[in-house]
């Protein structure tokens, strides 16, 4: 008998991890465990859906899922069907890989009005992420705010732009399609509280934003830098670069007068107060210079006035109990990922919410090295032991093979053309299994 490894978690880090460890020690035996009834976290729910292109790695992961050595246990939560020592105490490994699902605050007064967003809630409630089925954005607005200028923000504004035509051969579900194409949405400001050099978004995304059928990008050349000056790597001055010469082309187009929305690119601003009643009625900015590389108020401000706010700052992970977590840095303490003898983390939960879904395949691999390096098979009761007290605890644990279930319904439903129909709730997914598939309470 080889290792007994359980990974909480189903997104990039736990596949790139399931495979690292099948490729290092082939005798061990990995359970998957995802609190939902779906795999592939940021994959399913946090990609754009119209970047469907970017789902392709799910074959990849769905292949690992169903290697011998794995089992997926959907529907089974840490902290609700057992608690994490209780795994613990079962395998040999356990690997945290949670990733980072919830919003930071946007840290102003007034950020708790109803009408100002997290992206993770957004893009959730876009993808049709059960969490944030009944989000309920107020976009009977013609002004949308969104600070930050990451890649998320640009997927927002992307979404809010794009036209019914240019959504029909994606996965954005029904309720968001219905509320985004009927909205009267104008104007999108994506406003960063630094400059176009300091932005994170990066050029094939930005680009993007220059071929939407009925949006313009609208850029103020004055705040444009000639060159990306400063201390940066040849490859982050090369991409800098490029994302300067798009803005200076999208600020030197004419605007095409029959492109009915505007998204801005705002720079040197940062938000001081949401406005409104307990509703948003707007937000004020200070402007800022960029000195240090951090920006600094000048004093002079503006207000926008809109009815949403969407904060595209970063996600932040959700404390893990029974771990050592780190409340300032919002990750689970650890060295180089390992927590603690037989704990270990990856992704997000273990270094913070950067990078694209490839940056977690590196983590992967150490991961398994550490896992296949720091211990050796014990007699911990493993697969049958959790199985046996998920029995004994009336849960109601599903497989890959019922998630291909869900799976096969959910293409069945598609729209012509577009790759699937989600099941946004939890209730649906289990339907479609039948009368013996019952929610864990
Ligand atoms: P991000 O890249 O870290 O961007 C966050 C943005 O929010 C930055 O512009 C940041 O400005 C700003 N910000 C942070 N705190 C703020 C505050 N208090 N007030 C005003 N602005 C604030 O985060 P993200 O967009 O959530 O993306 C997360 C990761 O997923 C990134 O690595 C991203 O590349 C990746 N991703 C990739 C894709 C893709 O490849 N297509 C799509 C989506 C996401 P400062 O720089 O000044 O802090």
């Amino acid at each position: 008998m080889g290792l007994s490894i359980a990974v909480v978690g189903s997104g990039p880090a736990a596949f790139y991890t399931a495979a690292a460890l099948i490729e290092k020690a082939p005798d061990c035996t990995i359970d998957m465990i995802e609190r939902l009834p779906t795999p592939f976290g940021l994959i399913r729910y946090g990609v754009a859906p119209d970047h469907e292109h970017t789902k392709n790695v799910m074959k990849a992961y769905g292949r690992t899922a169903q290697a011998p050595q794995v089992r997926f246990f959907g529907n089974v939560e840490i902290g609700r069907e057992l608690s994490l020592s209780e795994l613990r105490g079962l395998y040999d490994a356990v690997v945290l890989a949670v990733g980072a699902a919830r919003d930071r605050p946007l840290g102003v007064p007034g950020d708790d009005k109803e009408g100002v967003i997290g992206s993770a809630s957004f893009v959730g409630w876009y993808n049709g992420h059960p969490d944030f089925v009944d989000l309920a954005p107020n976009l009977e607005t013609k002004n949308v705010v969104i600070v930050g200028q990451g890649n998320v923000a640009i997927d927002i504004a992307r979404v809010l732009a794009k036209t019914p035509e240019e959504m029909a051969r994606f996965d954005l579900v029904d309720h968001a399609a219905q509320k985004i194409q009927s909205a009267p949405i104008e104007d999108i400001y994506m406003i960063g509280r630094r400059g176009p050099i300091e932005a994170k978004f990066t050029n094939v995304e930005l680009r993007e934003m220059g071929h939407l059928v009925n949006c313009n990008p609208v850029v103020d050349a004055s705040q444009l830098p000639a060159t990306a000056e400063g201390e940066m790597s040849d490859r982050d001055r090369r991409m800098k670069e490029k994302n300067l010469a798009t803005l200076k082309g999208f600020a030197d187009a004419p605007a095409d007068s029959a492109k009915k929305k505007r998204i801005h690119f705002s720079f040197y601003a940062a938000p001081v107060a949401v406005l409104g009643g307990s509703k948003v009625e707007g937000i004020r900015f200070e402007r800022t210079a960029v000195k240090d590389g951090r920006a600094v108020g000048t004093g002079q401000f503006f207000e926008i006035p809109c009815r949403l706010v969407i904060a595209a700052i970063g996600y932040c992970s959700a404390k893990v109990p029974e771990t050592p977590f780190d409340d300032r840095e919002g990750i689970v303490k650890n060295a180089d990922g390992r927590v603690e003898p037989g704990l270990y983390a990856v992704g997000w939960i273990k270094r913070g919410p950067s990078g694209v879904i490839g940056t977690n395949k590196p983590d992967g691999e150490a991961c398994a090295t550490q896992i296949t390096t720091d211990l050796t098979p014990s007699a911990k009761a493993g697969r049958n032991g959790l199985e046996n007290l998920l029995r004994a605890r009336k849960a109601r644990p599903l497989s890959f093979a019922d998630w291909q279930v869900i799976e096969k319904a959910e293409i069945a439903n598609a729209r012509p053309g577009a790759p699937r129909r989600k099941f946004p709730r939890v209730a649906e997914m289990l339907a479609v299994l039948g009368a013996g598939a019952v929610a864990a309470s």
